[in-house]
């Protein structure tokens, strides 16, 4: 089971390898929908999506998926670690210890990430590239080998977010370690979901559903005057289900789980979703975890947080954060949903 994806992100199902829409959150099928508008493509590794009632005034579907596409093209190009010569590459390459010259997107997205891992206790940490390399999650081929321990250990010294810095203007990084290095890929999906968002608005529409890999940002509504109606997946490894669905406006959304990107030894799960504190894939009963926030990229990088932190510290903080949260633990045989206190006060879907 190995995939040859060059880009960003990458998504691979225990125990079979598919492509297309493989969300931790999808929009639920409704045969009542009118079908309105959709572009779709490939990026990060993953889909896109965007559903769209109405095109933008006097714009062709083609023009608009091209201006899409090239936004997409861009981000991939600055933060892929699966390019060696993207903007992130390019740091993790270098051994200096002065200020690294990065986009203002990169520097954007670096600057939330630092933030998550402020606010969640470390728990989100851009700088366990290293780890997720050593696990075999990273550009590198799959070997779905348990590493060796004084590896781990040793690698576990090199890394920490409190040893990288970020500036806005000029927009840089600097890491205070020379073999210090970043992985993106816990939030960047996030930021891309927002940049669509933004192009859309300033085409002047209101009501669209963008979506990659399952980050996604509803506004408005469908062609229906009905709200977007989002699916959070059901977190089985081989199957796709459906264990709840939110209608969604103005919001983004996403989700991390232990059960798309991992592979199994032994019976032991060990998931994309390292924990850096151990240098260790998390091994815990909390397997999918949904945030929602009026920004994609800090619901994608808070997902990922959570999810490490586990069920009992991951609820807490949840609850602590203030933000819409909906946890499902597994409590064989079946799953514990958990929603934050924020979460529970929004419209559910009957
Ligand atoms: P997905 O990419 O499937 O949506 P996430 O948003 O949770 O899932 O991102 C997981 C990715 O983030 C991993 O594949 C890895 O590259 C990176 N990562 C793993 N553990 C951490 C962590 N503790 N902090 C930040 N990034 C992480
Ligand atoms: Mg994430």
């Amino acid at each position: 089971m190995t995939s040859v994806s060059r880009s960003l992100l990458l998504r691979v199902v225990c125990g079979a390898l598919i492509g297309g829409a493989l969300s931790g959150c999808r929009e639920a099928p409704s045969a009542a929908t009118p079908p309105g508008h959709t572009i779709s493509g490939s990026t990060m590794g993953t889909y896109y999506r965007v559903s769209l009632p109405a095109l933008p005034e006097g714009m062709q579907k083609a023009a608009l998926q091209a201006s899409l596409d090239s936004k997409l093209d861009r981000i991939d190009a600055l933060m892929s670690t699966y390019r060696d010569d993207s903007e992130v590459s390019r740091f993790n390459q270098s051994r200096e210890t002065t200020w690294f010259p990065v986009s203002i997107d990169t520097a954007t997205v670096v600057t939330a990430a630092l933030d998550v891992f402020a606010e969640s206790n470390g728990a989100f940490d851009i700088t366990v590239a290293p780890l997720v390399n050593l696990w075999g999650f990273g550009p590198g081929d799959r070997e779905e080998k348990i590493p060796d321990n004084q590896q781990i250990q040793d690698l576990l010294e090199t890394i920490g977010s409190r040893h990288l810095e970020v500036r806005l203007e000029p927009p840089a990084l600097r890491k205070h370690k020379e073999a210090l290095q970043i992985d993106l890929s816990g939030i960047a999906k996030g930021f891309a979901v927002d940049a669509l968002a933004t192009e859309l608005e300033n085409l002047g529409l209101r009501n669209y559903l963008v979506d990659i890999g399952g980050e996604m940002r509803a506004a408005g509504h469908k062609k229906n005057q009905t709200p977007w109606n989002i699916a959070i997946e059901r977190p089985t490894a081989n199957q796709h289900g459906i264990q709840t669905t939110l209608p969604l406006r103005d919001i983004a959304i996403a989700t991390s789980g232990d059960y798309r990107n991992c592979f199994d030894v032994d019976g032991q799960r060990y998931s994309h979703e390292i924990d850096p504190r151990n240098g260790h894939p998390i091994r815990h009963q909390l397997v999918s975890v949904t945030v929602l926030d009026s920004s994609c990229m800090r619901a994608d990088a808070w997902a990922t947080a959570l999810i490490v932190l586990g069920p009992d510290r991951g609820k807490a903080l949840a609850e602590r954060s203030g933000l819409p949260v909906f946890l499902i633990v597994n409590a064989e045989p079946d799953f514990e949903e958990i929603e934050s206190s924020a979460f529970a006060v929004l419209p559910h879907s009957p």
